[in-house]
């Protein structure tokens, strides 16, 4: 019996050392490339508090350095919906989800009849079925979803025989055929990235310690960190380098904000990156650097009953679509981001008027908006003021970009000094555009709901955050995050997310 336990130990042993050395390529050699290089740090949930009162107190030397060096600004508008995968796509093909049609985290597809999610958590995953969200998380997103009608800034510079690397970042779409290394009893799965590629367990270069499994499969900042130093002390940053740094995440949706230790513990990791250099100065010499967050962070309030607008009770009485796939009974679908829903009726007889109606007395609702032939339609939540506005030519907002509006523009908060056709935002920065981007991510009828800052929706097992912090909105608490430029005196045409791929470009 001693000796069976023994022999099972030994396995298990040998089963986990070898489970520590999957996925270890060799380091690609990569060539030397002319000129200077970019490097973008995306600090996932970096926000502007506690970050500029410890740069106030001299207390995080990497941020500003590059703040005295560069730039720093906190009103980089992000995406929509504010999450992490539309975000990216955003960031990487300088297109909203009506060009990328990637819609959000969850969304459903008319084409497929399912709910599709890329991965909120353990127990939809289970739900859905591992293999599916697998598939859909480390194959389609970046190989079929992401539209081929848009081009990466990966794609983009390979096209000039310029090669790019990408560490830890969830879309990452490029030439280079990639075979994941994909954990028994699952398939392989081959996917198109990078020359240099680190996607956590599935696909690196150096293991990343003795407890993956704790520390996010490899999808941390610490494994990040080492791949980026190796390739500053190796000389062979390509031409751009797209870094991820996930950890301040899971801080800010448990605790709605980031503690002081947490931004320091990133600003170590920033000096780590310059100390690679040999001289700080010498990192601006040879690169552009830009560091960021992604999306902002909405505190949820601490009362479950009040914070959480609970979407399948709103719609008991009828069927909705589960996880995993949708039968024909099924009369609606919800596909909930966090702060922001797409809620789709699946059968003719189920009337979009009629889910407003379920929706429009709900005062912590924000906007509840659909399509209406080429029209948007925006309802306040609560209130029930209504407007409605298309692409045209009677007004010109901060972006230069034209729209017919009509109706009570307080919906979106729009500015409009009297008789002048300029327009500008208040609570929605790029509000017209981002929403028209997303009720355009996809095919089909639906609404499209946010809920005001402190709240949250919940629907078809989605995730929720009580008394900790949330996005997915449109509004400026979730699409305001911080960013630092230094290395270059040029600035990007906008401060928005949009505007960074053609940014990026020129400083090539
Ligand atoms: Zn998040």
């Amino acid at each position: 019996m001693t000796v069976l336990l023994w022999v099972l130990l030994l396995v298990l042993v040998v089963a986990y050392w070898a489970s520590l050395k999957i996925g270890i390529k060799k380091h690609p050699d990569l060539p030397a490339e002319e000129g200077k290089k970019v490097i973008l740090i995306v600090v996932d949930s970096l926000l502007s508090e506690p970050l500029e009162s410890l740069m106030a107190q001299n207390k995080v030397p990497a941020f500003s350095f590059l703040k005295e060096k560069g730039s720093y600004s906190n009103r980089m508008v992000s995406s929509f919906p504010t999450m992490s995968v539309t975000i990216d796509s955003t960031l990487l093909t300088g297109t909203y989800p009506d060009k990328h049609r990637i819609p959000g985290l969850r969304w459903y597809s008319l084409k497929e009849k399912r709910l599709i999610h890329y991965g909120d958590g353990v127990f939809p995953t289970i739900k859905s079925g591992i293999k599916t969200v697998m598939n859909d998380g480390l194959f389609h997103l970046n190989n079929t979803h992401l539209s081929t009608q848009t081009r990466t800034i990966h794609e983009e510079l390979a096209v000039s025989g310029r090669s790019t690397a990408s560490i830890n970042a969830i879309v990452y779409r490029s030439n280079h055929m990639k075979d994941l290394a994909i954990p028994w009893p699952f398939s392989k799965i081959q996917t198109k990235a990078p020359d240099y590629f680190v996607l956590g367990n599935f696909y690196r270069y150096m293991s990343s310690g003795f407890f993956p499994f704790i520390n996010y499969y490899g999808v941390n900042n610490r494994v990040s960190i080492q791949h980026l130093v190796r390739m500053i002390r190796k000389d062979q940053l390509p031409s751009f380098t797209v870094v991820y740094l996930a950890d301040l995440d899971h801080e800010s949706h448990k605790q709605g904000e980031l503690s002081s230790e947490s931004v320091v513990q990133v600003d170590r990791q920033l000096q780590e990156v310059f100390h690679a250099f040999g001289k700080w100065d010498e990192g601006l010499e040879k690169c552009v650097f830009m560091v960021m967050g992604d999306s902002g962070v909405s505190r949820i309030k601490n009362d479950k009953k009040e914070a959480i607008v609970d979407l399948d009770q709103t719609f008991s009485k009828m069927r909705v679509a589960p996880l995993g796939s949708s039968g024909p009974t099924d009369e609606m679908a919800l596909a909930v981001n966090e702060r922001m829903s797409y809620i789709y009726p699946l059968q003719d007889q189920v009337e979009l008027q009629a889910m407003v109606k379920e929706l429009k007395h709900d005062e912590r609702l924000d906007l509840i908006s659909w399509k209406d032939k080429d029209w948007v339609k925006v309802m306040q939540g609560g209130s029930g003021k209504e407007m409605r506005f298309r692409k045209g030519n009677t007004f010109v907002d901060e972006y230069h970009q034209q729209w017919d509006i009509e109706g009570d523009m307080e919906v979106l908060d729009l500015k409009r000094a009297p008789k002048e056709e300029a327009i500008g935002y208040g609570s929605y920065p790029d509000g017209l555009m981002r929403l028209y981007a997303a009720l355009h991510s996809h095919e089909g009828k639906f609404l499209l709901v946010t809920i005001q800052p402190g709240y949250e929706m919940k629907g078809t097992g989605s995730p929720t955050h009580v008394g900790g912090g949330s996005h997915g909105g449109l509004h400026e608490v979730d699409s305001y995050f911080p960013i630092f430029i230094a290395g270059t005196k040029e600035r990007p045409t906008y401060n928005r997310i949009v505007d960074l791929k053609d940014f990026i470009l020129r400083q090539m």
